[in-house]
Order: C-alpha cells, then sequence, then structure tokens
C-alpha cells in the first residue's frame, strides 16, 4: 500500500526533512511519499493530519507542544518533555506521539564519556536534550539569559541559574548550546568570558544549530573541545521518525543505517 507522510510547521519551506525520506524511500525500495504542510492555525493540526490521511508526519516549529496535546497516546520520553515531534497512525486510527529529537540528540553523543553536562537556553529543544540526559542520569545544569522558561527545569530538579548570574562551580564535561544565538547573527549565546573560562575545563562542544560554524562552535574549535553541530541529531530524529513510520518494512533495518543514508542526501 502506498503511504503518505508530510512534516507540518510554520514557516516550513526550509525543512530538510522531505528530501531525506523521500530518498531513503527510494534506497529502501518503500512505496511512500513525504511531503510539507505549512499549518497557520495550530488548533487545526490534529483535523489537517487526518483529513490527508497521512500514516504518520513530523512536526516542527512552533507546533510541538501542540501535537503532545492533540495525539490519542505519548509514548517515551515525549511524556516528560511535554512536546512531540513525531505522530505516528496506529492500525486503530489512533494516533500516537513520539519524541525523536531526544533520543537523536542523545545517540550523537555514542562514544563521549561524560560525568555531567551544561545546557545553555530554555527553550523546546532544551526541554528535549535535558530530559533525555536526565533519563540517562547524567546531571545537568541549565543556564539561560532570562528566568522565565526555567522554571520547567526547575520544576523536574535540574540546577539553573540566569545566565549573568552563573559562577560554575565544577567543570563540565560537555557545553551544549540550544538557543539559537548565531543562527542569524554573530552572538554568543552567554558572556565570552563565562564561555572561555566553561570551554577550558571541558572536552565536547554541541551546537544544535545546523549548517554553520556559529560563534558557539569557533570559540570551541579554538579550546581544542570535540565540536559537534547539529546535523546528526537532525539525521537521527529523521531516522528514528523514518523506522517508526515504516515499521514493517525496516523491521530488520537498524535505525543508525537509515541515518547512514540520509546523510548522503544531507550537504
Ligand atoms: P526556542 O525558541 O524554543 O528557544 C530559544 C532559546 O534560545 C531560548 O532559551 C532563548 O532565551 C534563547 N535565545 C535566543 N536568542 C538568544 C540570544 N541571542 N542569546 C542568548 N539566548 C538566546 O527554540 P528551540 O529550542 O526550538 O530551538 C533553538 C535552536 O535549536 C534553533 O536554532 C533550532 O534551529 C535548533 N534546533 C536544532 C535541532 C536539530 O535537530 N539539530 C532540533 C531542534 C532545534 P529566552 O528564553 O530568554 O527567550
Amino acid at each position: 500500500m502506498f503511504q503518505f507522510f508530510a512534516v507540518y510547521g510554520n514557516p516550513i519551506a526550509h525543512s530538510k526533512s522531505p528530501l531525506l525520506h523521500n530518498y531513503t524511500y527510494a534506497k529502501l525500495n518503500i512505496s511512500a511519499y513525504y511531503g510539507r504542510i505549512l499549518l497557520d492555525d495550530s488548533a487545526n493540526l490534529r483535523k489537517n493530519f487526518l483529513s490527508h490521511k497521512l500514516s504518520g508526519a513530523n512536526i516542527t516549529l512552533p507546533f510541538k507542544e501542540e501535537a503532545f496535546h492533540q495525539c490519542d497516546e505519548v509514548c517515551g520520553v515525549a511524556q516528560s518533555i511535554g512536546a512531540c515531534n513525531t505522530w505516528v497512525l496506529d492500525s486503530k486510527e489512533r494516533i500516537i506521539g513520539y519524541n525523536t529529537d531526544a533520543q537523536g540528540f542523545y545517540d550523537a553523543l555514542k562514544g563521549y564519556k561524560l560525568r555531567n553536562a551544561l545546557i545553555i537556553g530554555a527553550g523546546g529543544s532544551a526541554k528535549a536534550v535535558a530530559m533525555i540526559l536526565q533519563h540517562h542520569n547524567i546531571p545537568t545544569t541549565l543556564i539561560n539569559r532570562s528566568e522565565k522558561n526555567l522554571t520547567f527545569f526547575a520544576e523536574k530538579g535540574f540546577n539553573c541559574f540566569v545566565s549573568s548570574e552563573f559562577k560554575p562551580t565544577c567543570n563540565y564535561d560537555i557545553i551544549i548550546n540550544t538557543t539559537s544565538a548565531g543562527l542569524n547573527d554573530s552572538c554568543l549565546p552567554c558572556d565570552e568570558k563565562q564561555l572561555k573560562e566553561l570551554c577550558s575545563c571541558a572536552q565536547y562542544a554541541f551546537d544544535l544549530i545546523y549548517g554553520k560554524v556559529t560563534p558557539f562552535l569557533a570559540l570551541a574549535q579554538s579550546f581544542h573541545l570535540v565540536c559537534n553541530d547539529g546535523k546528526i541529531m537532525l539525521i537521527n530524529q529523521a531516522a528514528l521518525a523514518f523506522k517508526l513510520f515504516c515499521k514493517k518494512a525496516c523491521e530488520n533495518t537498524e535505525s543508525t543505517y537509515i541515518a547512514s543514508l540520509m546523510s548522503e542526501i544531507l550537504p
């Protein structure tokens, strides 16, 4: 049976998901097509999904929280994150929600030896990163330029600080930038002196932004940290969603193999 999938967002024209999924259907001989849908009103997400008779979808900004609320059941770490980026329609026509961003991030850390972590930022992606690190018992501290978004993390038991008031009391093995600082500007995500201090004691730096060396990563490189941008996380989350979408066809295919196929097509 030919199946249809899509990614929802606003804006959505920039999304690489159709490229990644359609390329991989072709490679694995799967009869499916993956499109993109620009949604204006988040209240219509579920209705739109069902009316298009999709077998599954990815949901990106700014609808991940709505996707959490509008599905019939939430699985795994998505429950504690409060956001879903993947929906799968099951055999009883129920929408099952997942968060593959979190596991996609964690899989990108393969081979890293981590005793603790520092996350800069407290937005949606920070929730996925923080909850999966907590799930794997890695003590994690968060800093953010403003206080409001830190409440979610404080309630989940993380150490949280407003960046300007943060005085590190230990060394962090990995510094993770989950802010959009550096995406369309030349900003660092926090004070330069503070960041230099953190980098001088760390081993790894991870920036969720994909496709460029951000000022944060450039600084981390100057301290010879092992650096990663968001590409591998982007591919991993897509590969994990792909496996959920094409469960039967991918029964014997590892998500790492799907990720390797996807990385062939992503510049
Ligand atoms: P949100 O809008 O939910 O959160 C943005 C965060 O960045 C907030 O904590 C905000 O602080 C902070 N911030 C924004 N600008 C600055 C700045 N100039 N200096 C310091 N802090 C700043 O966004 P998301 O968490 O969803 O996404 C963040 C980034 O992660 C984006 O660039 C996105 O592309 C990337 N991403 C990558 C993924 C991947 O697969 N590689 C997956 C998901 C996201 P405040 O709370 O004070 O407003």
